[in-house]
Parts: C-alpha cells; structure tokens; sequence
C-alpha cells in the first residue's frame, strides 16, 4: 500500500515569505490600508474587474524573475477611463499601482506590492492602422503576434521582434524599450514609439508626441503635473549633459536608468513619451500608443556558421556585421546539446548541423528580391573561407528551412532553462551589451567569472548588438546560493562597467539590476533620475522600487534560503524530478502557455484570457499553495479547485510548455486529495467508470438509448450527473466490438486475415508479429465498425490481429482524479498486456487518450517491479496511425489504397500532439492517392474527454471548439473528409456542426484494393 494525500499536507512555510516584503516604504504604507475601502472604491467606481481573494492575489505574485511579491488587489481595466479612476482611487488610499501585460519581464519590474492593473484581457484592440503612413494606433494589452498577424495582409509590422512575441504585450514593450534579434536593423521599441496616450500619478491624462518650438514652451509653462515633467526632463537633461554624454553606454543596446540621452540635444523636438518608453511603468501608465510600422522583408536567407570554438564565433561577428545582416545569433555548445533530450530536436538538430560545433552563429539577411541576396551571402563565404577562423557554413533559403533553424534556436534556449531539481539556470546577468567588436574578449572574461564562482552557464546572444543572454546555474534555496548570485551579479556588473557596456541590453532593470543603477551611470545621474522620477510621480505612486530606490538585490526572492520545498506523497511518481513540489516549481514564468495565435496549450487560457485559466497560473497557485502561502485549507480550497476546473487535461503544456510543464497530472493528483476531504462526488464516479457502466448498458442497448437520449433522460443525466442536457451521449451497441471481432475469427475463411488482400509488400519474409489491437471502451461499447475497420486496414497490410482480455486504460479514472482506481486499472492491465508485450508484439490504439493512459501514465502510478513491468507494457503501446507508418516507411507492410477524397482535414487529438504523433498520421494518410492533407492546427476541441459533456463546461467548451476547428469543419465542401483520432473531438464536431468526422482507420478501410 502506498500512503498518498497531498491534502493536509503541511509544508514547512518559507519564513521570508510570510514576512513582510522589504520593498518600500510605500509598502509599509501599504500594510496600513484597508484593503476592504480601496476594494469596495474601485467596485463601486470601475468598469472594469477587481480582485482581492488570495488566488487572484497570488496569481499576479510573479513574473518571469526570481522574485516574488505578493499585491494588495488586483484590476483588471475594461477602459482607458478605468485606468484613469484607478489611479484617483489608489493614490486617496496611498495604494501603489504595477501594470501588467504578459507578466514575462525578467527582472521582477512586472509585480508590485499595492494594485495589478491588468491590461491584457480587455484593452487588447487594435484601435486605428494607416497603411499608407504606415502607423498604428494601440491599446496596451494588445500582444504583439496578433498585432502582426493583423497586419500581415497590408504587409506590415510592427518590428521589434522579440522572444516572447507569442504573448508580450506593446504596453510592456514600451515600457521595457523592448527589442529582438533583428535590433540591429530595426533598433528598439523606443525608435518606433510615435506618440503615447498616458495617465499620470495625478490622474489626469496626457498625450506625449513631439513638440517644438512655442508649443514646447507652452506645454513646459502649464501649471500642470504634465508641465512639469516638460520642465524637469528639459532642464535636467541640459544639465545633465556632459555626464549624460560621459556615462551613458555607447552600446545600441542600452535600456537601463530614464531615455534622459533623448533630451540633451536643444535643437530637437521634445516627445515625452520617449522619456516613458523604458520607465517600467514608474512615470505614466499608457493607456494608447501610436507606433510605426516597416514592411515585411520581400526575401531572406540564412547562413548557419559551426565553429569549433565559441570564441571564434564571437570573434567573426565584426567580419560578419560588415555585411549588413539583418540578425546574427550565436549559442554555444551547452545549449545546442540540450536538443538531444528530445527525440524531435534532436533530429531537428542533426538535420541542420554538419559537425559537433562549439558555437553555432546565425546570420540572416535581408534583401528586396531573393536573387539580391546571393551575391551578398557569396561574399560573406569569401570572407569566413580567408578569415582563419575554422568554420563551416551552410545556406538556408527556403523559408521552411530558415524556420527550421530559427524553431531549433528557440526550443534548444527553452530546454535550457529546463532544469530539473533545486539549482536552476537563472536570470539576473543575462542581459549585459556590449560593443560587439569587444563581445569575444567580453565573454571569455564572463565566463571565468562565472566558472570562479563554481558553476556554469550556457551562451546565447544576439552578437548583432552585443547583447548577452547567459543564466547561470544557482541553486537560491541555500543561503550560499543566494550568497553566490548576489556576488556574480557584483562580479558582472563591474566586468560591464570595465567594457564601457550596459547592463541591461533588453530585458529592463526591475529589481535586479535597479541595485546596480547608481553604479552604472553615476551618482550624478541616479540623482538626476531621481529628479525625473519626482516630477512625474511625486506621490511614489507607479511602480516604486524599479530602476531606482530598489530594495536589496536579494529581499523579495521567490524562494531563499532555508526555502524547503514540499514534497507530499504522490499517487504519480516524480522522483525523476525529486518529487511534486519540484515538478510543480519548474514553472518559472516564461508565459509560452498565454500564447493565443498557434499549437494548443493553453485551451482554457486561449477561451478565456485569463491567468488563473493558463498552466502558469495554475503551476503557480499549486505552488503558492503547497508552500502554505493560500491559507489554511490549502489544496481543498475551493479557490484552488476552481483554479484548475478548466484545465481540459489535454497535455498540450506537457508538449508545449518550454519546461514540460505537466499541470494534467498535476490535476489528477489535487482532484484525488481534494475528492478525499470533500467526498467524490457521483458525477466523477460515473464519468470515471464509465467502461464499467458501458458494459452494462450495453446488453439493453435499445433501451438504455432511448432512455438516455430522451429529453427527460438527458434532464436526469444533468440532475444527477451535471450532464449538460444539450449534449446526447454516443449511443451504446448490443454486439460489442470484442463480440463482433471474435464472430469474425470464427467464420468460416482464410486465417489469419487474408495477408496479402490488398497489400503492396507482403511477402512472406516481411511479415510482422501479430498484433494487439486495444479494445478501448469507446470502440468497444459504442463504434464497434471503427475496431473492425481498424482490423481490416491491419489485414490488408498483413498484420495478423488479436484482442485480449484487458479492462479499461484508466485515463477516465486518472481524469478525474479516482487514482486508486487509475492504479488498480494500471496494474491490471499490465498483467493482461506483459507477456505480449515481452514477446514483441505491439499493442495497437485506436484512441490516442487511452495509448497516452497506458503509454505514460500506467508505469507512473506503480512502483518497483509493477513499474517494470508497466514499462515494458509501455514499450510496446503504439496508435494505430504510428504503427502502419513505421510499418509502411520500412517497407515492412502498407495497405493499398485507391484514390479518395481530393483534401483530407486533420485534425490532431491533444494527446496525440503531446506525444508528438500527429506527423505519422499524416504521413499515413498522405499514401492515400492524389489527397492533399491539410493539417488545421486547431488546438483543442474543446470537448476533451468528459470535460464538455459537464454543464459548467459547456461554454467553454464550444468557445474553444469555435476558434479553429469548428468553423474548418463548418466550411467544409464536397471533396473533403475530416479526420480525427479522437472519440471526443468527432463527438464535439458532430454536435455542433453536424459534420461526422472519421476516425483514420474508417478513412483508409474504406479505400482498400480489393
Ligand atoms: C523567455 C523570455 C525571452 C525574452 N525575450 C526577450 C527579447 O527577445 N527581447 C526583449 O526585449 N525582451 C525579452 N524578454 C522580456 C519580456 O518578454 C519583454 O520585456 C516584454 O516586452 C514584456 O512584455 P509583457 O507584456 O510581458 O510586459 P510585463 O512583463 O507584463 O510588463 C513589463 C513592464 O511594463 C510595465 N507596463 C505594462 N503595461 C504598462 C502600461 N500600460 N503602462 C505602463 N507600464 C506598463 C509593467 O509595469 C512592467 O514594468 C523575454 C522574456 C522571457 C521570459
Ligand atoms: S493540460 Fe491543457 S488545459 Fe490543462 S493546463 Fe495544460 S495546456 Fe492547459
């Protein structure tokens, strides 16, 4: 027996967490406030959301750094007018206030003490674009993919081109100066700010955009907040100008301390919202920005340089700038290796690599036609081929290829920072510029330091500009951990001053590098940012203790030491990550799972935009919660539940998620204690032995149709079940599959199956095993001709069929959270499928949640030899699809098949992604003649399972349903089938859409020869 109960689980609280933050003495005022009088001022005056409740509070906690500090409430604005009356009401009650877009700012400058102001969910529109002067006006939570994506068509963008695209926000570019690895032609976020709309500390509102002359005199003049932030920049800035001009980097990368560079020269116009863009949200809160757009480039290629030697790439990238690319990019060994760990990446990674390089340097260019850019990328070779350095290039010039290098890139740095255990690579140096000509000797010295602090770190950069990306490797839970990144932060900082460099190239100051502020760029300058900070904010109003007057470089730390992570007993095993606590703390803030535009990860967040509904969210408040941090119920709360209700437990953050964040699991575990101190109730029960129910209804099929077909039966599945009425459940059949297959073997004919009906390489010597083909509960009880179609298309390629007496995979169990049973289903259906499994043969899915329970999920709910075996067991399972492609690509076996419909839809079923499936099926159903297969990158279906039947789910949903797949499905027109693995994603398009998807398998039976 194990002992299993995350529940009353009391983890040993993290002292510095409970106390008071050390922020500021806002902060301390803070303490003071009734939360209650500011809560129930901005209900009775704002449009717009206002949250006090511990979840939301501990939701908005974090951002991608290292800190934590927990708000006071957080606001989420419907208008500029709410962000306005925010302002009133926060500075009546003394209350700070830090907006928020993405949340993914890595230097803690996105979390604050007083108010959240969260941007991101309703002031996201795209208010007015101007192709012809190539400009837009926006609101601030826009995210910058969608905004690109709407431009796509005029053949715009907006360019700053950052890693976070897929979720950042322009108001937190703006407010960070944001820029990416195309800076080097496009420059930062600052240099395609036109105008800006903001409120101030005041409250009253203000439109920044150049001025000049009279006009700037009357602006400075007014007997406004507005006129004396004219007045102080003007005047600080004249003052300021030999210093400015003595100690600000001369690096293209530079987003430290206040734009007071921007304001020395007389003669130019003056555009306040320069001075805003990089404050970090301490001078103005902006509520409309209007930016510049650049047309897309018409052609681009890239040339991947390996060079032995990380230094040697550094050392080239001078040789290469004189090309005029438009990115150079350069990681080193340590983070390209870390594409090995996946099956995927890695063959990504040999496919574009030659050799085992040191350091592999991506060069891209841009040109007006594609013809342009050969002679340039000729003389560049010319250039590397005399240089000395030793190298080797390759050319990229299709667009699929040049996307292949750049996914590679991404997910190698992903995976880099996915590290298991207690000592993580960090983020607090990773973000140093330098002249890019002195970048070599640059790192080489890091580096030393790095290592001279006992520890590692990978590199990657943007060597274009000089900006470096290196996390070391720190373990913050040990007070010498936390000694250690405080001293290599020192270290760094007086290395970047030594190089003349900045120490922040994009990423903002925030917390961790506002401590080094004064040292940057002087004591002079820290007073005259002092200065800038006073006039615009004099109350300390935005934001305080970002850029200057931080609080210590180590208070606030998410963890600390002494920090002990909970580590409950588990119904799963995590022992690979050193148990559930450490696997719930590989979250750390990215925001990949608030992507909206592509892949499936997050469902929930995608229908809804909220955080608490993305695998961020719910990882943190399991975090929070598990550390003690949400009260006295912990786990049971039902502030918890409630947090991961809408998880559709789709596995797309196992796949998706840089660090594999796997929050389904993380479900299960919580549902299983939660159902414990509250009692599980029947819904859960019967959803989660609905194969044992099946099984009953089965043999009075008619009747148990009519029954629970009928409205009056649909009524009662809802009372009793929280069925939701308007879904009809898939009829059961009489003779089931197993019956209908073992009729089948009994009558009268070739046995086995006919090999060669229909086969294109079956002779004798390439005959398979025989195979075991899965009776999952679905295709047992319900879509009996989907198993038999399967078994035809498997004769057809001569592969011999059996079926076993196993029960069901468990994933309904496991679903919803009934993990005794999950374990007793695992550990029976390894007794039933082991010795096949041992012998060789395969155990072939139909349903790709049913190979997910048994493939991943059984070996992790048992332990010692039961675990083993279970492994074995996994080993062996493979999806219908995975099996005839393998089969077919070795020329083993393939069925033949005879032209069909003109364009197959596919839709993949979430775990089938997850388990990097999708590419088989496709694969196989592109042996079908003269089809087009169109994959429709949908993301979930939205039905996921049991989560849609439920009544409380049922908008949801049919919102995720809406995005993609169930218009693709509405558009449908002669000539094109959909197909879909997975029983519920064609249940979720049959019942809104009418369309009946097919499984493959029906598809392919019914284009066999005869
Ligand atoms: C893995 C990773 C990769 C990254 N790559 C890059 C990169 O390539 N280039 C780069 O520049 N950065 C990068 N960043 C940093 C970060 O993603 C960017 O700075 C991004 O622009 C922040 O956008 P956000 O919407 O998440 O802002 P948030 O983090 O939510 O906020 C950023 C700042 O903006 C302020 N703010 C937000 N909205 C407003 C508003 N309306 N008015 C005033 N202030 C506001 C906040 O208070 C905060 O100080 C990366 C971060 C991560 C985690
Ligand atoms: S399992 Fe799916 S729905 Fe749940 S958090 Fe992960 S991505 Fe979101």
């Amino acid at each position: 027996m194990y002992e299993f109960s995350i529940l009353n689980f009391a983890a040993t609280p993290n002292s510095q967490l409970h106390e008071p933050h050390h922020v500021d003495e806002r902060r301390i005022r803070s303490q003071f406030v009734t939360a209650a009088a500011l809560q129930r001022d901005l209900e009775r005056e704002i449009a717009g959301e206002v949250r006090f409740d511990p979840v939301s509070r501990a939701l908005y906690a974090t951002d991608a750094s290292v800190y934590q500090i927990e708000p006071l409430g957080v606001v989420v604005p419907r208008t500029a007018q709410d962000m306005v009356k925010t302002v009133a009401i926060a500075r009546r009650h003394g209350v700070s206030i830090t907006a928020r877009g993405g949340g993914t700012s890595q230097a803690g400058q996105a979390i604050g003490a007083g108010l959240q102001l969260d941007t991101s969910k309703y002031l996201n529109h795209i208010l007015e674009v101007n192709v012809a002067e190539r400009w837009a006006w926006v609101e601030p939570g826009v995210v910058l993919d969608e905004l690109n994506a709407a431009l796509r068509p005029h053949g715009l963008r907006f360019a700053p081109d950052i890693s976070t695209a897929s979720r950042a926000t322009i108001g937190g570019m703006i407010a960070n100066n944001s820029s990416g690895a195309r800076s080097v032609l496009y420059g930062k976020t600052i240099d395609h700010v036109l105008e800006l709309k903001v409120v101030l500390a005041d409250a009253t509102t203000a439109h920044f955009r150049p001025i000049a002359g009279a006009d700037l005199d009357a602006a400075s003049a007014e007997d406004t907040l507005a006129g004396a932030c004219h007045r102080t920049v003007r005047e600080t800035a004249a003052r300021c100008r030999e210093e400015i001009d003595r100690r600000f980097p001369k690096v293209l990368r530079r987003v430290g301390g206040y734009n007071l560079d921007l304001f020395v020269d007389p003669a130019k116009p003056v555009n306040l919202a320069k001075i805003v863009v990089g404050s970090e949200g301490t001078l103005a809160l902006v509520t409309s920005a209007k930016v510049n757009l650049v047309p897309l480039p018409a052609a681009r290629a890239v040339l991947a340089i390996e060079f032995a030697v990380l230094l040697d790439a550094l050392a080239a990238t001078p040789l290469v700038l004189r090309h005029q690319p438009s990115a150079v990019e350069v990681m080193d060994r340590f983070i390209l290796d870390h594409a090995r760990e996946s099956a995927a990446l890695d063959a990504l990674r040999r496919s574009i690599l030659r050799t085992e390089p040191g350091a592999l340097l991506c060069v891209e260019m841009y040109g007006d036609r594609a013809a342009d850019l050969t002679p340039r990328l000729d003389a560049l070779e010319r250039d590397l081929a005399t240089s000395g350095l030793r190298c080797q290039w390759r050319r990229f010039v299709e667009p699929a290829e040049q996307a292949r290098v750049w996914s590679l890139r991404e997910s190698a740095l992903g995976l880099s920072m996915a590290m298991k255990g207690d000592a993580k690579s960090l983020s607090f140096v990773e973000d140093t510029a330098v002249a890019p000509e002195k970048l070599r000797d640059y790192i080489e010295r890091f580096l030393q330091i790095i290592r001279g602090h006992g520890t590692s770190a990978g590199v990657y950069a943007h060597a274009s500009v000089g900006c470096l990306h290196v996390r070391p490797v720190v373990n913050m839970k040990t007070a010498e951990g936390v000694a250690k990144f405080a001293a290599i932060a020192n270290d760094i900082a007086d290395l970047v001053l030594e190089f003349g460099g900045a120490l922040s190239g994009e990423h903002g100051d925030g917390m961790v590098r506002g401590p080094f502020t004064e040292k940057m760029f002087g004591s002079v300058l820290y007073g005259a940012f002092r200065e800038v900070k006073r006039a615009f904010d004099p109350d300390g109003v935005f934001n305080p203790g970002k850029i200057i007057d931080t609080p210590p470089l180590t208070a606030n730390l998410r963890y600390g030491a002494g920090y002990r992570t909970p580590d409950p007993p588990t119904f799963f095993d995590y022992s690979d990550h050193g148990g559930l606590g450490r696997a719930v703390e590989m979250c750390s803030g990215l925001g990949v799972c608030r992507k909206t535009l592509d892949g499936t990860m997050c469902p929930s967040y995608m229908a809804t935009r909220e955080e608490k509904h993305s695998t961020r969210g719910r990882a943190n408040t399991l975090r929070l919660t598990m550390a003690g941090r949400l009260g006295e119920a912990g786990l049971g709360d039902a502030g918890i539940h409630d947090v991961l209700d809408l998880c559709l437990e789709c596995r797309a953050c196992k796949a998706e998620c840089p660090v594999g964040v796997d929050v389904a699991r993380f479900k299960s575990e919580f549902l299983a204690g939660y159902w414990r101190r509250h009692g599980t109730p029947l819904s859960a029960r019967a959803m989660a032995h609905i194969h044992t129910l099946s099984s009953w209804a089965s043999p009075i099929a008619p009747l148990a149709n009519l029954v629970s077909q009928s409205g009056v039966g649909r009524w009662i599945n809802e009372q009793l079940l929280g069925i939701d009425r308007r879904r009809t459940p898939p009829a059961f059949v009489r003779k089931t599959f197993r019956a209908q297959f073992a009729e089948r073997q009994r009558a009268p004919g070739p046995e086995p199956p006919a090999p060669t009906r229909g086969a294109r390489s079956a002779s004798p010597q390439s005959q398979l095993p025989p195979v075991v083909l899965f009776a999952d509960t679905f295709t047992n009880f319900n879509h009996p001709h989907i198993g038999l179609a399967a078994a035809d298309v498997l004769a057809a390629a001569s592969v011999h069929v059996r079926l076993l007496p196993h029960g069901c995979c468990g994933r309904p169990m496991i679903s919803k959270g009934l993990l005794d049973a999950a374990r007793a289903a695992a550990s029976a259906n390894t007794n039933a499928l082991h010795d096949a499994a041992a012998r060789g043969e395969r155990i072939v899915f139909l349903e790709p949640s049913c190979l997910s329970a048994v493939r991943e999920d059984a070996p992790a709910l048992l332990r010692g030899d039961a675990q083993r075996r279970a492994r074995t067991v996994a080993g062996a399972c493979v999806l219908f699809e995975e099996y005839l492609d393998h089969a077919s690509q070795a020329g083993q076996a393939s069925p033949d098949l005879r032209p069909g419909p003109a364009r197959v839809l596919v839709h993949g079923h979430c775990h089938q992604k997850a388990m990097g499936l999708l590419s088989p099926a496709k694969a196989l159903l592109a042996r079908i003649p003269s089809a087009t297969i169109v994959d429709l990158d949908a993301g979930c279906c939205g039905m996921a399972g049991s989560f849609g039947y439920a009544r409380e789910h049922y908008d949801v949903s049919r919102a995720i349903g809406e995005r993609k797949l169930l218009p693709a499905a509405r558009a449908m027109t002669e000539g094109t089938v959909l197909v879909a693995a997975g029983t519920s994603c064609r249940e979720q398009v049959r019942h809104f859409t009418g369309v009946r998807a097919l499984h493959p398998a029906e598809l392919l039976a019914a284009l066999i020869r005869n």
